[in-house]
């Protein structure tokens, strides 16, 4: 039988209280470890925070979205990713999941800000109306109301989502509802973009880790951009990069070239100018990737991609990246001849990388055992 959970449980006590086996925990923060991009030494320290340390209590805001983050996030394949928010980081109040709503929601919501005022993380998914305050409004108050009231006593915020990042598709041309983006409204708070349409699940709980396992917020790209899984190019850990860099392209999607793995610049792929984690970490537990489906990435997670398109037009024009020439060039030149180096590198790093988090989840067994023994 499931045991009371307590507002000052750690945060394993509180894993454990919900059902879960210990096996599960080491599991859960050895993957987690890997996630972060760290070597396979941390995991002691991932293990000792999740132990002992005090639960976050999280504020999660939805504005002008789809809720695909939160479906995102609650369909991960590792369990503990969805519970580690949902309930077991204090999820205090969400109003698409939390069981309460209307008055009773609203009121567990200023609870929660009151007491915990400055400590508090703040995830707010979706963009923000301003051109109308009628466009959508929470509890009678406009987006831009309650998201001022909410940030005033975060730690911190995250923008989960390209719609909290950049704006989304509601602020595509012509942008009728003038919908922002969080830091164009907040501007005395820590704000870390998780961008992605949406973002994959395990980077949003890593995130999350990150902050709960140190108390400080990971590293920053320029865009404000955790650098362990925005660090590099869809096109730098893309399997179809060795064909890119031999001049093997697909026209069309569609066709036998493109089942044939042969890469997907010429369909519109915006890999090349694309920062995200997917072809390293993949989706749905490392099954596949949108690439790897057969389709071009549609630079999801940058600014603005929505009026970047249209999406299965060749990228042009891409500031100093010169992939037209090169992609033209090795074309011409490369066709059918040897692999470029870059390539094999690239290839290599991620398929190291998926090796390392699989590894990982047969460490966090092993741990287990060892532990029992
Ligand atoms: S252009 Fe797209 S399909 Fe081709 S290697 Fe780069 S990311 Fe992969
Ligand atoms: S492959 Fe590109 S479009 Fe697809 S989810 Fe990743 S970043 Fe987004």
């Amino acid at each position: 039988m499931k045991k009371t959970l307590k507002k000052e449980d750690t945060y394993y006590e509180n894993i454990i209280k919900k059902g879960y086996s210990r096996r599960d925990f080491m599991k859960f923060a050895t993957v987690m470890t890997a996630f972060m991009g760290y070597e396979s030494s941390m995991v002691s320290q991932v293990v000792n925070a999740l132990e002992t340390k005090k639960r976050i209590p999280v504020i999660w805001e939805h504005f002008q979205e789809c809720t695909g983050c939160s479906e995102s996030f609650i369909r991960s394949d590792h369990p503990l990713v969805a519970d580690l928010i949902l309930d077991t980081i204090s999820l205090d109040y969400t109003d698409t999941l939390m069981a309460a709503s209307g008055h009773n929601a609203e009121e567990a919501k200023q609870e929660s800000m009151k007491e915990n005022y400055g400590k508090y993380i703040l995830i707010v998914e979706g963009a923000i109306p301003t051109k109308n305050e009628g466009y959508c409004t929470i509890a009678g108050r406009s987006a831009v109301e309650v998201l001022k009231e909410s940030a005033a006593g975060a730690a911190a915020i995250l923008a989960f989502g390209s719609c909290s990042s950049w704006g989304g598709v509601q602020a595509a041309h012509p942008n009728p509802t003038g919908s922002v983006p969080v830091d164009a409204i907040i501007k005395n708070k820590p704000i870390i973009r998780v961008p992605g349409c949406p973002p994959i699940s395990e980077v949003m709980a890593g995130v999350v880790v990150h902050y709960a396992t140190f108390g400080t917020l990971p590293d920053l790209d320029s865009m404000n951009r955790p650098k362990q899984f925005y660090g590099k190019r869809v096109h730098d850990s893309c399997y179809r990069r060795p064909n890119f860099d031999a001049g093997l392209f697909a026209e069309t999607y569609d066709s036998e070239e493109a089942k044939k793995g042969y890469c997907l610049y010429k369909a519109g792929c915006r890999g090349p100018v694309t920062y995200n984690a997917c072809g390293t970490m993949e989706w749905n537990n490392g099954v596949s990737f949108p690439i790897k489906s057969g389709y071009p990435c549609i630079g999801c997670s940058e600014n603005n991609f929505w009026d970047n398109g249209p999406f299965t037009e060749r990228l042009t024009n891409v500031p100093g990246m010169g992939i037209e020439a090169t992609a033209d060039k090795v074309g011409k030149i490369v066709l059918g001849t040897a692999v470029a180096g870059a390539a094999v590198h690239a290839v290599a790093t991620n398929i190291a990388k998926r090796k390392e988090i699989r590894d990982a989840e047969k460490r966090g067994e092993q741990n287990e055992q060892n532990i029992k023994a």
